[in-house]
């Protein structure tokens, strides 16, 4: 079984092409909302109190995640320690994952990130959903009410759009009018020879 990494800057549509990939029967792993549930998690919350302290948490078992977000876009070493909390984590629920899927040709793992972080070195292939940069905004805007300034300092943070897509085995241009259904099939098909 194949492990194929499916990434793209927020608002370029990973969410609704993976909808694509799982209409064909592809099974899907979402890191972010897997690392969502982490936050429900008693040991993972003590080691979230250990690094941050009592301030991010509004009472004992739920923890202001704007507060988180403040903190660690703010100091390095605190993202660091964040993503050292969550990535391994992430990382073994995926292999729990792909273990419950063996029969299946290949899953897709979606993360923004995969490649600021190496995840790309875990898997046998990469698809990158491409948009440019306004369309995106514009895509943004729309979904999140957010304003083009808090916008871009979180777009900021992730690698460009443009060097995501020179690195991907395979790009899915998401634009309006563009065919993505054919698109996600074709390389379905690439994927499962
Ligand atoms: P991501 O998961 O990469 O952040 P989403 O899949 O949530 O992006 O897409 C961002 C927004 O753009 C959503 O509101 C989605 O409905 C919309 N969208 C996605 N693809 C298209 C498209 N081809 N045409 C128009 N709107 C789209």
């Amino acid at each position: 079984m194949k492990r194929i990494g499916i990434t793209g800057g927020m608002g370029c549509g990973k969410s609704t092409v993976l909808n694509e990939f799982r209409a064909l029967g592809v099974p899907c792993f979402v890191s972010d909302i897997v690392a969502a549930r982490y936050y429900c998690e008693p040991d993972f919350l003590d080691g979230l109190r250990t690094l941050l302290g009592d301030s991010v948490f509004l009472d004992q078992y739920t923890v202001d995640k704007r507060a988180v977000a403040e903190r660690v876009f703010a100091d390095t070493a605190l993202l660091e320690g964040l993503n050292a909390l969550v990535h391994p984590r992430v990382l073994g629920d995926f292999d729990c994952f792909c273990r419950q899927h063996s029969a299946a040709p290949y899953v897709l793992f979606e993360s923004a990130i995969l490649y600021d972080y190496g995840f790309d070195r875990l898997m046998d292939g990469v698809i990158c959903v491409y948009l440019d940069l306004e369309e995106r905004l514009h895509r943004l805007r729309l979904r999140d009410g957010a304003d083009t300034e808090t916008l871009m300092s979180r777009i900021r943070r992730q690698m460009p759009s443009e060097e995501i897509m020179c690195r991907a085995d395979h790009v899915v241009l998401n634009y309006e009018g563009t065919p993505r259904r054919r698109q996600v099939q074709y390389i379905d098909q690439i994927i499962r020879k």
